[in-house]
């Protein structure tokens, strides 16, 4: 790992241990109400047959479902160019494979909105990694241009992908 890697990890970690919809941790689990995401042991999960059997489970709402709810986006990823005017169906079912695959294996990491502004598509997402996996989809499959920024003093990922023809 070069510098510059290190400190890119360590601008991952830093985010990481800062997002405020995730420092709330309390003792024993919870259900949340909106999602049925499970806490347990300082993690919020998808049910599993490990999981299911919760007795003392207090009704806590999850932080994706607060971020969607607040409309607070941790990580937003800007598509644009005309690569995208000519295959958005494609790249659009791209982006939500991505998500189920993510979403599947991490419960807080979600797309809140995907809108159009002007010729370009954004994507917001409950979870910064999100962001990564999905950039990372649409450089393996159509190369194009992306760019991350880590927000300095808020938690946050700010992404783009161009692709022109
Ligand atoms: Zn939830």
């Amino acid at each position: 790992m070069d510098k510059y890697q290190q400190s890119q990890k360590n601008q991952l970690f830093k985010s990481d241990t800062h997002d405020p919809y995730r420092s709330q941790r309390f003792e024993g689990s919870a259900i949340c109400p909106q999602c049925d995401s499970v806490y347990q042991a300082g993690n919020w999960t998808w049910k599993s047959p490990e999981n299911t059997v919760i007795h003392d489970a207090q009704p806590v709402k999850c932080p994706a479902c607060r971020r969607i709810d607040d409309n607070m986006p941790a990580g937003t990823l800007k598509l644009s160019g005309s690569f995208l005017l000519n295959h958005r169906t494609e790249i659009v079912n791209l982006i939500e494979h991505t998500e189920k695959k993510e979403k599947a294996e991490h419960a807080l990491e979600r797309i809140i909105n995907l809108t159009d502004s002007g010729d370009d598509l954004i994507v917001t997402t409950t979870g910064i990694h999100l962001v990564h996996r999905i950039g990372h989809a649409l450089e393996a499959a159509y190369k194009g241009d992306s760019d991350y920024r880590y927000g300095d003093n808020e938690y946050g990922l700010s992404a783009t992908w161009r692709r022109d023809e």
